[in-house]
């Protein structure tokens, strides 16, 4: 293998190599390779750095506060093998729709270690997660509140449920990714009173049991302090709720939202930096307001499975337009990954088949749909590029493939986990008749 002192390859997963021949090795296989067999787009999974991401997010807030789970944000990127593995690790798992939850039932995964999550669960969703067992259920608003109790007297079951709190703490993302601020369509807002109605209500319906609290201020959050302020508000109100209700908080879950970096100019905490902040918070508030020390629930997507996927497209029209731009037109764009368009999302680049050789040429990567907007990467430094060359984009893991659609009808890319120089098919990609399936005529 040869060395390559490229900054960016530090974003890749783990297990990046270059070889002698320059081209970019994921998980032991040759990037080039696969994407000759598999085609492009490709999204490859390294699943030795996804296996060390839950590993690091177990090890590091248990050792500081072991009554932990962490729960995986399934919307970040959820299928059956994602899921499996999920369970092989122990984790926990938040899920938002009937969908994710199916995908989760079809692995057997714990369902005591399910949590259902969402601002608008429909009647069936809801029977689903009642039939299927699921260990809490997040509710978000009155209606739902009351809807669940009738749900669950209906069908003879007492549900544990958390209650989705705003506590009105802007984490300073982009405002399409922030949740937890008094404006917002998720959760019961605490400065308004509703919160406090909301305790009373849930202890008082038959047929639901309050387990404890939780609060989710948006993604990604790039600092520790938001989540520092909004701890400290909830476990407020909830010694208030505990003196004026006897309510006793066994759960606590401050949500997710961890940064990863994603391009050189940026940076990230690091998950050792949000679990001291998030659990040293956490132990002096429950010590201060002589609170029990609750079950601790984290609930990470992004910082799980973003630095684990690579995106490979294949370069085929290179438009130079003099004195203004040059365009790399690849074979994928906001179809697979939507990101950048929705909420100007940052990603690198690089030429997986020239790594190493001195990126002399800047360049807008576009992508291959009928809108200006589809643009993946603007203004990269990379290799002089030419058609046939294979674009990687690196922390490629997150909310690209959950987003992806069939706009133009363009077929969806396949996805391969890799390990120890073995590529294996998680999803094959979509096919023309795949995309006519449900058509009638
Ligand atoms: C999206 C979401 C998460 C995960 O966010 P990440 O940025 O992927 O860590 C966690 N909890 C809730 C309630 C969410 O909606």
């Amino acid at each position: 293998m040869r060395r390559s002192n490229l900054p960016k390859l530090s974003l890749f997963p783990f297990t990046k190599e270059v070889d002698n021949r320059g081209h970019l090795c994921i998980g032991g296989c040759d990037s080039i390779e696969l994407a000759k067999e598999y085609g492009t787009p490709l999204y490859v999974l390294d699943e030795l750095t996804l296996r060390s991401k839950c590993q690091e997010f177990q090890t590091e807030f248990t050792k500081r506060y072991p009554d932990t789970l962490i729960i995986y944000a399934a919307k970040a990127f959820l299928n059956r093998a994602l899921a499996l593995i999920f369970k092989e690790e122990g984790l926990g798992l938040d899920v938002v729709s009937g969908g994710e939850l199916s995908v989760a039932q079809s692995v057997a995964f714990p369902p005591d270690k399910v949590y259902f999550h969402g601002n608008n669960k429909t009647v069936d969703e809801l029977e689903l997660a009642l039939k299927g067992e699921v260990g809490r259920i997040v509710v978000d608003n009155f209606y739902e509140l009351e809807l669940l109790d009738r749900l669950a007297g209906e069908m003879g079951i007492s549900q544990k449920i958390l209650l989705r709190l705003t506590p009105g703490v802007d984490p300073h993302t982009h405002r399409y990714t922030t949740t937890g601020i008094l404006d917002s369509k998720f959760g019961f807002p605490l400065t308004t009173g509703q919160a406090d109605m909301a305790v009373v209500k849930a202890m008082s319906v038959s047929n639901l049991k309050l387990a404890g609290l939780h609060f989710h201020l948006g993604s990604p959050i790039p600092d520790t302090s938001p989540y520092q302020i909004a701890i400290e508000l909830v476990l407020r109100f909830a010694r208030e709720m505990k003196d004026k209700y006897n309510f006793h908080m066994q759960e606590f879950a401050p949500g997710g939202g961890f940064a990863v970096q994603y391009t050189l100019d940026s940076s990230a905490p690091s998950i050792a930096d949000y679990a001291e902040a998030i659990t040293s918070k956490l132990m002096s508030m429950t010590n201060e307001l002589g609170l029990a020390c609750p079950r601790f629930i984290i609930e990470p997507g992004r910082g799980i499975v973003g630095q684990a996927g690579v995106a490979l497209y294949t370069i085929g029209a290179i438009k130079e337009i003099p004195g203004v731009r040059n365009y790399i037109c690849v074979d994928g764009g906001i179809g697979d990954n939507v990101r950048p368009a929705l909420y100007e999302a940052k990603y690198e680049a690089l030429l997986a088949n020239r790594v190493g050789e001195e990126e002399t040429m800047r360049a807008t990567v576009a992508g291959r749909y009928c809108e200006s907007g589809d643009i993946l990467v603007r203004d990269v430094m990379v290799a002089p590029a030419s058609v046939g060359d294979i674009i990687a984009m690196p922390v490629s893991g997150a909310y690209s493939i959950p987003m992806s659609n069939n706009y133009n009808m363009v077929p969806r890319p396949a996805i391969i986990m890799v390990r120890d120089g073995k590529a294996r098919l998680i999803r094959r990609r979509e096919n023309y008749q795949d995309l006519m399936r449900l058509d009638l005529i």
